[in-house]
């Protein structure tokens, strides 16, 4: 593993900071949400626009599509180089982290054409519509049904969890179209368009006050067979494609920083028995901490070594979310506990530290749940890259209108 950056690594992260130095927008705490409000939008696709046009926008996508036409290692520096500064928030998140690169790896030539350049420059918005209430962590048990009518599909069920629908402009959708074939041979993809009537969006209110996700409906939807992504029968291999990009995207170890937050938060706050910082049963809390944020430093040098090195990173990248995800939501409660009264504030006006750890404790919950929940990753961890047996799977060979449900 290499710790240090390589004299050309430590070249483009001085040039990436100074770039963001000169050009990084200002704004007020909105990298979690306010999506809903249009000047937020506008200064997420301004920011969008600017990255893009100076190639640091898809760093590692070719440059005819609108991208840098740069390597792995650029895109996590940049990645780690913008995350100091309080840029927009980023609803462009799953189409450019999963549903474009998916279109780019399987779609035909005609949508690669339509789709790419516009979504990296920030102009339309995709989402992802693959859980259903009955398929969550098992997405293969999709329910939504596509039919075929002549030229076209039929599309008819019910999406859940849709992160962004409501401001997207298409979306990539998992639907069964062969019930009499086991669960992952029946499935196929498409996109979809977001604002063609048969799809209802529907948002779902999260304990924070913001609704980031949403129920989508889809009632006669007709949908074209060129928008078919990939071949009939094919959409569980596609789905894979979406889902590695998944785990690579929110698989870093972000919540690791929220560390040096907590100890000058603890180091600051008066408690009952004096300084926060004495206390040692919360020094001890602190330390253990401590170490897994530097574990999570050192798995991601491990990921920019094997970037670095033209590898591509694999399972283990998964230990960034398990941990990342526990850390931020066991430090945010500590941190709130030590605000006492005040831990109950969440109006960044007027909480201690901008509401900082009062957002991480909201936000802590769904990160474990989405890109797979800890369970999940634990059994990628446990069979992929510990060996381990296989998680039971007793419905593999059984024709999907064959496995038994609950009505
Ligand atoms: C913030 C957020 C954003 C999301 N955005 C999207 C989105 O944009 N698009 C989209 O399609 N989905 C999205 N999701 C949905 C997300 O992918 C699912 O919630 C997740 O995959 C879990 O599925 P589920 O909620 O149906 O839970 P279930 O799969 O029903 O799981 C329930 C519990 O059982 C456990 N469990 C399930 N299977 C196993 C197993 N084999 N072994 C051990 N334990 C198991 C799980 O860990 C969990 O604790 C989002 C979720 C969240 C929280």
């Amino acid at each position: 593993m290499d710790f240090n950056d390589t004299s050309e690594e430590a070249a483009y992260r001085k040039e990436v900071r100074a770039w963001l130095k000169a050009n990084a927008p200002r704004t007020k705490g909105a990298r979690d949400g306010g999506l809903e409000d249009p000047v937020s939008m506008d200064d997420s696709r301004a920011w969008q626009r600017k990255k893009a046009e100076a190639g640091y926008a898809c760093i590692t996508w070719p440059k005819a599509w609108g991208g840098g036409g740069g390597a792995a290692w650029q895109s996590v520096i940049f990645g780690q180089e913008e995350a100091a500064f309080q840029t927009p928030a980023n609803p462009f998140a799953i189409g450019l982290g999963m549903c474009v690169p998916t279109v780019m790896t399987v779609g035909n030539e005609a949508d690669k054409q339509r789709f790419v350049r516009p979504a990296v420059l920030g102009e339309e918005i995709w989402c992802q519509l693959f859980s259903e209430p009955s398929g969550g962590s098992d997405a293969a048990a999709a329910r939504t049904r596509a039919v075929k009518d002549g030229d076209d599909w039929v599309i008819n069920g019910q999406k859940v969890w849709t992160s962004g629908a409501h401001f997207s402009d298409f979306g990539l959708l998992l639907a069964r179209t062969d019930p009499d074939v086991p669960k992952h041979k029946g499935l196929t993809m498409f996109w979809i368009d977001m604002k063609a009537s048969g799809v209802e969006v529907r948002p779902i209110h999260q304990m924070s006050g913001a609704s980031n996700f949403n129920e989508v409906y889809f009632t006669d939807l007709r949908v074209k067979d060129s928008q078919r992504v990939g071949a009939v029968g094919e959409g569980w291999r596609v789905a894979l494609v979406t889902l590695m990009n998944e785990r690579l995207s929110v698989g870093g170890g972000g919540g690791g920083s929220n560390y040096r937050r907590l100890l000058a938060l603890a180091g600051d706050i008066q408690t009952l028995t004096g300084l926060g910082v004495k206390d040692a049963a919360l020094r001890e809390k602190i330390a253990e901490w401590y170490v897994q944020a530097e574990g999570l430093k050192y798995t991601t040098f491990r990921t920019m070594t094997a970037l670095s090195r033209g590898q591509t990173p694999g399972p283990e990248s998964s230990i960034g979310k398990v941990v990342s995800a526990t850390l931020m939501q066991d430090m945010a409660n500590t941190a709130l506990e030590l605000e006492d009264q005040f831990g109950i504030i969440s109006d960044p006006a007027n909480a201690p530290l901008a509401g900082g750890f009062q957002t991480a404790l909201m936000n802590a919950p769904g990160l474990r749940i989405a890109g797979g929940t800890d369970e999940i990753l634990r059994n990628i961890i446990a069979e992929r890259v510990l060996g381990l047996p296989q998680d039971v799977r007793l419905d593999k060979d059984v024709a999907f209108k064959d496995i038994p449900t609950g009505r």
